[in-house]
């Protein structure tokens, strides 16, 4: 970015509740269903028929508000935000405008430089998805409404961040603040979680805001950095170039790398918004949000500072281990076995994440009981084998489910550390390599590396190798 300016950013992200039924009816709120088959005449928008508020929206609501420091409004209310659109059968969303049920909360972000950041939340409010409009089957466009009445949450940020690396930072946060929550699943490929993005530049110094455009249909975060970038560079050329900027939205397209401007018309939102009259005013005891708060599971910021300290790691070991609820727990599973902390974060960062990347799977789904991978650990720091050893045993887990040491046991894989047996192989090395000994005896001491190997070979890799090279030693001298 040139110097003279500056980015301003601000997010709008949707978030998709991990509750069973929809918000205002008892159909079910799951995915991937047959088209068209959760519904019922309350999601249809069928005269006559009454929303009735799913309870969890608002447990899950009040959760995230804590989870951000927000204020929990006691009293909130939902409003009709009317347009007209092929998957909204109803002609209206129900939403929440004026009173929502969450204001002014944060998230705080790290960046590269180790600066941190706080990024004030300016609302949370709750409100029912849309259906689906398919239009990639064939040349119609295809409507799917069992959509329609899924739970979301809109986290609307401040005009906080000025980078986009920092919106990138903000939003990897919020999905952590999420998942650890467990109130939705953060998977922004399958759509249930959202991110709209707002953007204006102005002159460094300046106060005033310039003039904003928003850019949709990002499905990943690294999509919303590059189009955040792409926005960017563009909106300085048309200042440079003294065009202006036109508030409209934009379309990511993430195969050409631009956003391409949605048509003008579309933009013109008018939403008449009007209380809903058929929903009460959602009122919010004090003991509910006490119910809500004792809830609160440990938070990502929280299970960092702890693991930093607990287990003695470094920051960047930390963030790797708390960044999902699940990696923490198997994290924690194996340190239950073995105080070898440190050794247990390699494991984790090393053939762990190899693996669950290898095979795209979650850390859930391994196999491989956390109890065995402090086991193991344990069978290398007590030098039963070795480390290279372990590896192969660690490939056997994958496969078998079997403890570390029936494998060891199974396989033959133990250690030699008896050493009138190592004695036996380092001679035969010794006596089948002559010109190398003479090597060694002339001066050139590195030749020690060539019998190891020779040594590990002839033993399949189980000498123990501290005792291998004492040895060497002692007959070269000799
Ligand atoms: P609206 O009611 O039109 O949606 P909001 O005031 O709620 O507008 O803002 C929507 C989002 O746009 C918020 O995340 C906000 O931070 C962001 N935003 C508002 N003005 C600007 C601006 N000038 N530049 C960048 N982002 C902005
Ligand atoms: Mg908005
Ligand atoms: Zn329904």
């Amino acid at each position: 970015m040139s110097d003279k300016y500056e980015a301003v950013i601000g997010l709008e992200v949707h978030a998709q509740l991990k509750t069973e039924t929809k918000i205002f009816c008892g159909c079910s709120a799951e995915f991937g269903n047959e088209p068209n088959s959760n519904v019922c005449p309350v999601c249809l928008g069928h005269p006559g028929v009454l929303p009735v508020l799913n309870k969890k929206v608002v447990d899950f609501s009040i959760l995230m508000g804590l989870a951000t420091q927000s204020t929990i409004n006691q009293k909130s209310i939902f409003a009709r935000k009317n347009y007209f659109y092929p998957d909204l059968p109803k002609g209206y969303q129900i939403s929440q405008f004026e009173l929502p049920i969450c204001e002014f909360g944060k998230i705080e972000i790290e960046k590269s430089n180790g600066e941190k950041k706080e990024i004030t939340i300016k609302r949370i409010h709750m409100e029912e998805d849309a259906g689906k409009s398919i239009h990639d089957q064939g040349d119609e466009t295809l409507v799917d409404v069992n959509r329609c009445g899924v739970p979301l949450i809109e986290i609307v940020s401040e005009p906080d961040m000025r980078t986009p690396e920092e919106a990138y930072l903000y939003l990897s946060k919020l999905k952590r603040i999420l998942t650890y929550l467990d109130i939705c699943d953060g998977n922004m490929e399958e759509g249930s979680l959202r991110c709209d993005a707002n953007i204006s530049i102005r002159k460094k110094g300046a106060t005033e805001l310039g003039t904003r455009t928003e850019v949709k249909n990002m499905n990943s975060f690294r999509n919303v950095e590059r189009a955040l970038q792409y926005e960017i560079e563009r909106q300085i050329e048309a200042l440079e170039n003294g065009e202006g900027i036109v508030q409209q939205t934009l379309l990511w397209n993430a195969d050409k790398n631009e956003a391409v401007p949605m048509r003008g018309k579309e933009e013109a939102h008018d939403y008449r918004y009007f209380p809903e009259p058929d929903l009460m005013p959602v009122e919010i005891s004090n003991d509910w949000i006490e119910e809500i708060q004792s809830a609160l599971p440990e938070l990502p910021n929280e299970k960092l500072n702890r693991f930093m300290t607990q287990f003695n790691l470094s920051q960047y070991d930390a963030e790797f281990l708390t960044a999902s609820r699940g990696v923490a727990d198997y994290y924690e599973n194996i340190v239950e076995n073995t105080s070898d902390y440190k050794s247990a974060s390699n494991w984790m960062m090393g053939e762990i994440a190899f693996t669950l990347k290898e095979n795209k799977i979650e850390i859930e789904k391994l196999s491989i009981p956390p109890e065995n991978i402090g086991k193991l650990i344990e069978l290398i720091n007590g030098k039963t084998i070795s480390g290279k050893i372990a590896k192969e045993v660690f490939a056997k887990m994958l496969e078998s489910r079997k403890p570390p040491e029936k494998i060891v046991e199974e396989e033959n894989l133990a250690q030699i550390t008896d050493s009138s047996a190592i004695e036996n192989v380092v001679e035969q090395v010794l006596n089948d390599n002559p010109k190398q000994v003479e090597q060694y005896k002339s001066g050139k001491e590195s030749v020690i590396g060539f019998f190891v190997g020779q040594v590990m070979r002839a033993t399949q890799g189980k000498a123990n190798p501290q005792l291998v090279n004492q040895l060497l030693r002692e007959k070269l001298q000799s």
